[in-house]
């Protein structure tokens, strides 16, 4: 290939589609860009499948991680710093809230609630006992309401199953609480 000097000429420099043309001679028309992209390309297989001695200088950086592929301990650290820095970056650009504000938000949100166990309260975020009461519920519902339910369960009776595993389960749960000596109150009857 002829190796000029100077500054790259019109579509007739035979240094075009050369890689020294896009990468020495800066020239970005389609046949360099291609060839750059094609060099680059085998490069980065080259880069990827080199083996690793673990002495290489990037290690530990978001650079080792994504350009020679290392997934070590260090570089996959290095990466999600870098990666976390980069999306708040971003988000910071575009103007949107980043995660830590997004949490102190919520956590203001949650520290102002009213209520536990509604619909709110689980909107918003918070996932406190009564509120995962309350999610376990929902979901429990669900179940039951697509027929996809767990049958023999207690709990699956007390979302209203009447089925005869969940009765069953039910009566021994009833029979193990009342041995423990828990809930004594009169049971509603139930008619059969
Ligand atoms: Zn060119
Ligand atoms: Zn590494
Ligand atoms: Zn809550
Ligand atoms: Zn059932």
């Amino acid at each position: 290939m002829a190796r000029m000097k100077g500054p790259i000429g019109g579509p007739e420099d035979p240094r075009h589609g050369t890689f020294n043309g896009y990468s020495n001679l800066l020239c970005r028309c389609d046949p360099c860009k291609a060839t750059a992209k094609e060099v680059n390309a085998i490069a980065k297989v080259e880069r990827f499948t080199r083996p690793k001695t673990g002495k290489e200088h990037w290690h530990g950086t978001y650079n080792g991680y994504h350009n020679y592929n290392c997934r070590c301990g260090p570089c996959t650290a290095g990466n999600t710093i870098r990666s976390r820095e980069l999306r708040i970056r971003s988000l910071i650009r575009k103007g949107l809230p980043t995660p830590e504000e997004k949490r102190l938000d919520k956590e203001f949100a949650i520290s102002k609630l009213k209520a536990h166990g509604t619909p709110k309260s689980v909107e918003i975020g918070c996932r406190c006992s009564k509120c995962m009461t309350y999610i376990t519920k929902k979901f429990n519902l669900r179940r039951l309401s697509e027929g996809r339910a767990i049958h023999g369960k207690a709990s699956t009776y007390s979302y209203g199953c009447r089925c005869i595993d969940c009765k069953l389960a039910n009566k021994i749960y009833r029979h193990e609480q009342y041995a423990r000596g828990g809930n004594r109150y009169p049971r509603k009857k139930v008619s059969k």
